[in-house]
């Protein structure tokens, strides 16, 4: 079987198996198996693979074909141009949240050495992210799940982000909540209980514990903005990921604990994803 092949089988095999982006991970999947770029690819499609590619390739669709997600099965995942290790214990990086990236990013324009808080950081890669994007910021990340923050802890040494620093500690208990911040942002679990049952075969396989935010899924940002306001500086930010049609309810929150102005921002989808508020 040579390169295109492989890829097209693939691409079949996943669109069978109902994996939503089946061409993007059919690319992703070659490259892992041959090691090629997308150029290296282009320019050897007739390539044979080896009986040990092939015999991988197989077993990763086995795999896959069980929905298992592509990230945990690499056991990294490219966010935002860095990468993170990720696999079963912690939430993979989305793309969705690379729109509270870019908005962090304007947010803190004309910041000096910010200082940055990223709460139920999982992975990292929200405050990983932060540090690389702005080096003079100083970035403290809390995770209160043990397996997920070994993940945050290698992905900063992965990533030489040396000005962020990772508490094991819990937001109901204002962990991290020392010092003064110019931005808190978080991704916090914000599925509401009784939608638990519809997320995606891959979610499944993701902890339950980054998902389910509560009745109603606010339960996290209700806790982050009360420990968490008196921790923002005076003209502090908060922006936070949220769930496809809790924007209105979260801005509310805001809004009741006092915050000035309130903005949403959308993701490539057009939902609501961010909701961001200054003191
Ligand atoms: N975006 C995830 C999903 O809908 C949820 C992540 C979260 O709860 N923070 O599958």
């Amino acid at each position: 079987m040579n390169i295109f092949e492989a890829y097209n089988s693939t691409k079949k095999a996943l669109e069978k198996a109902g994996a939503e982006d089946y061409v993007f991970e059919a690319k992703q999947i070659i490259k892992h198996i041959t090691g090629f770029t997308n150029a290296q690819i282009l320019m050897n499609y007739t390539n044979q693979l080896s009986d040990y590619q092939q015999n991988r390739l197989m077993a990763l669709l086995k795999q896959r074909e069980l929905r298992y997600p592509l990230q945990y099965i690499f056991g990294e995942w490219s966010f935002y141009g860095y990468d993170f290790y990720v696999g079963p214990g912690v939430l993979c990086p989305r793309a969705d949240t690379e729109t509270l990236i870019e908005k962090s990013l304007e947010l803190l324009k004309d910041r000096k050495n910010p200082e940055i808080l990223d709460l139920c950081a999982g992975s990292g890669c929200i405050g990983i992210t932060l540090a690389k994007q702005v080096p003079e910021a100083a970035v403290t990340m809390v995770e209160k799940f043990p397996e997920a923050a070994r993940y945050a802890e290698k992905n900063i040494v992965r990533n030489s982000a040396d000005n962020v620093r990772l508490i094991t500690g819990d937001i109901f208990e204002s962990a991290g909540a020392d010092k003064k911040y110019d931005l808190i942002v978080s991704n916090p679990p914000y599925i509401p209980e009784n939608e638990m049952d519809t997320v995606s075969p891959e979610t499944k396989y993701e902890p339950e514990t980054a998902l389910k935010g509560g009745k109603d899924g606010l339960d996290f940002y209700r806790a982050i903005i009360k420990n968490y306001k008196s921790a923002l500086k005076e003209d502090g930010i908060m922006a936070f990921e949220v769930g496809a049609g809790e924007a209105a309810a979260v801005r509310s929150l805001f809004k009741d604990a006092g915050f000035k102005d309130t903005g949403t921002v959308n993701d490539l989808n057009g939902i609501k994803r961010v909701v961001f508020a200054l003191l």
